[in-house]
């Protein structure tokens, strides 16, 4: 073999003679037992598969940096906030939420936006959306909220009574879906989109104060979306257009950015204000929160192996760096849980190890050992217990996050569905959206909800025009539904 060319090995370096013909016996067969390059190589194909993330399963990302533009030190003392003009490396994984690996990137969903910083406290996750809310506040519905938003269990397809059956016996859902059914739901692309933390997280500073937070990534590029029909063209002509435009961008140059934005709530103003802050069914409103500027994100390189960096990314709302802490919405306390346990499940015990999900500006000094595909060198002969007297590394408990104070009955406390559950999903309607918008909003819902059976057409209009009286006469008109009926329904929910 001339030098300048590698050889073929087996995946334990053996130099491989033939890739072209398995080892028989005569050269009919059978083949060769014997034969251990055909074996392995067979083998390894047999399991090059693994799960399927149950939820966010298509997805593309990037590598970028997060350059702080303006001083936060006041809010958090998190140290990759701590200067104007510093620089972290991030990994942002964009994906569809309840569509499989290979489903169509224009589906009507809300998007993911998950942001890793690789920072020199470790790793903080920003395990966000696309949109500031979401459909359900107790994690207890999730697994049930995510089953109907995927196939039905006899036909294997997707069922439009399972989709509206569930959201129509679930109201505080009509903020979420308004914006999902809005033309926002279609995002032209990942580039043109805001992402959001959605919940409320705390930030704290060096004095112990803490500030509750929601995180807006507003896009450099401009919002941008696809009508309805525009979405459904682009899902039949080419079902990977975000995947693509995303890796063609960055590899022209036109590195996509985005401006992020906090709004702080002071725990005196949580206490009295109008509404649950942890509330993720609601924004906080722009006037009375507004926002402020923190520093920008820019993508300028596109991962060299989608399995390795971008399949294998793996994200969890519970990695946080001293600085930024969890909030008490229920929705994120479920998600802190089940985030690492999917990730256990779907590449193993081992999985921060993983390149992509392993800290690039710190290094790990865990007693956590072994498991299966334990990587690196497993702490070595170093300590495995804490406390230990042999130099062991010992917790800091200067970076503590302050106490917050709760109190209450332990529970299964019932969330009463209340006026103040429709006001904002109103004010979208009313405040926010023009008149083309309305008319693609009331376009985008009946041609979605005709499918489902009346009853459940009917109860479902009678949220919307519980939000606002207008936008339930048109969707009822659009579905030929009789308004008297959807008023009846909208005032019992009231009593
Ligand atoms: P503001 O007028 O201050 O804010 C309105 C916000 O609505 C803007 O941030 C805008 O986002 C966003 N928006 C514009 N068109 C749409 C759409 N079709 N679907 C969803 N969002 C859209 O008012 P408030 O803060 O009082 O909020 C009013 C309503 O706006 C809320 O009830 C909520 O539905 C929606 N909204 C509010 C956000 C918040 O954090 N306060 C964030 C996003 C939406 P952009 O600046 O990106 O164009």
């Amino acid at each position: 073999m001339a030098d300048d060319k590698k050889a073929l090995t087996t995946g334990f370096g053996m130099p491989v003679d033939n890739d072209l013909n398995s080892a028989t016996a005569g050269p009919k067969g059978p083949a060769l037992i014997q034969d251990v390059h055909l074996i392995e190589k067979l083998a390894h194909f047999d399991r090059e598969r693994i799960p399927e993330r149950v939820v966010h399963a298509k997805g593309a990302g990037a590598y970028g940096y997060f350059e702080v533009t303006h001083d936060v030190t006041k809010y958090t003392r998190a140290k990759f906030l701590s200067q104007i003009g510093k620089r972290t490396e991030v990994f942002l994984r964009f994906s569809t939420v309840g569509g499989e690996k290979g489903s169509a990137d224009a589906e009507r969903d809300p998007r993911g936006f998950a942001v890793k910083f690789y920072t020199e406290e470790g790793n903080y996750d920003m395990v966000g959306n696309n949109t500031p809310v979401f459909f359900i506040r107790d994690p207890l519905k999730f697994p049930d909220f995510i089953h109907t938003q995927k196939r039905h269990p006899a036909t294997n397809l997707k069922d439009p009574d399972m989709f509206w059956d569930f959201l129509s016996l679930t109201p505080e859902s009509i903020h979420q879906v308004t914006i999902l059914f809005s033309d926002r739901g279609t995002p032209r692309t990942y580039r043109h989109m805001n992402g959001y933390s959605s919940h409320t997280f705390m930030w704290y500073n060096k004095k112990g104060e803490y500030f509750w937070v929601k995180l807006h990534f507003k896009t450099e590029q401009g919002v941008q979306n696809f009508t309805g029909e525009e979405a459904e063209r682009m899902r039949s002509t080419d079902p990977d257009h975000a995947t693509r435009d995303l890796h063609e961008a960055i590899a022209r140059g036109d590195h996509p950015s985005w401006r992020l934005e906090v709004q702080i709530m002071t725990p005196a103003q949580a206490k009295d204000y109008r509404f649950d802050p942890f509330d993720i069914t609601k924004v906080w409103p722009h006037a009375d929160f507004p926002p402020i500027e923190v520093g920008r994100l820019v993508l300028n390189r596109n991962p060299g192996n989608y399995f390795a960096e971008v399949e294998q990314a793996a994200f969890s709302p519970g990695n946080f760096v001293p600085g930024i802490g969890p909030s008490p919405d229920k929705m994120l306390q479920g998600r802190l849980f089940s985030y690492h346990d999917t990730h256990r499940h779907r590449l193993g015990p081992n999985y921060h190890l993983l390149p992509v999900n392993a800290p690039k500006a710190t290094q790990v000094h865990s007693y956590q050992r072994d498991g299966s595909m334990r990587l690196d060198n497993n702490g070595g002969g170093s300590p495995n217990y804490w406390p230990n007297s042999f130099g062991g590394p010992a917790p800091d408990p200067e970076v503590a996050a302050p106490p917050i104070e709760v109190s209450g009955l332990a529970a299964r406390h019932t969330y009463e569905l209340g006026d103040v559950d429709f006001v904002q999903a109103g004010d979208l309607y009313r405040k926010v959206m023009t008149d083309q918008d309305h008319e693609h909003l009331i376009r985008n819902v009946a041609s979605h909800l005709k499918n489902a059976q009346k009853r459940i057409q009917l109860l479902q209009t009678s949220h919307f025009y519980r939000a606002d009286k207008k936008y339930g006469e048109r969707v009822a008109q659009a579905l030929g539904l009789s308004v008297d009926e959807v008023k009846r329904l909208a005032e019992a929910s009231h009593a």
